[in-house]
């Protein structure tokens, strides 16, 4: 088994894993019934796109 010849210290730890942060997801408001959901998509909530319904809402 491939061993590390030298423990990574906390800092080089930390350093490689600033790149690792998360992104919140975009999302913008519904204009229809001011849900959030996500910008260029149906919305999931009443199935409005671009001001007309487009898919029923799911009860
Ligand atoms: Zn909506």
């Amino acid at each position: 088994m491939a061993v590390p010849k030298k423990k990574i210290s906390s800092s080089r730890a930390g350093n490689r894993r600033s790149h690792n942060a998360l992104t919140p997801p975009a999302l913008s408001l519904c204009s229809n019934c001011q849900e959030l959901r996500p910008p260029h998509q149906v919305c999931p909530h009443c199935g409005w796109y671009k001001g007309r319904e487009i898919v029923a809402a799911k009860e």
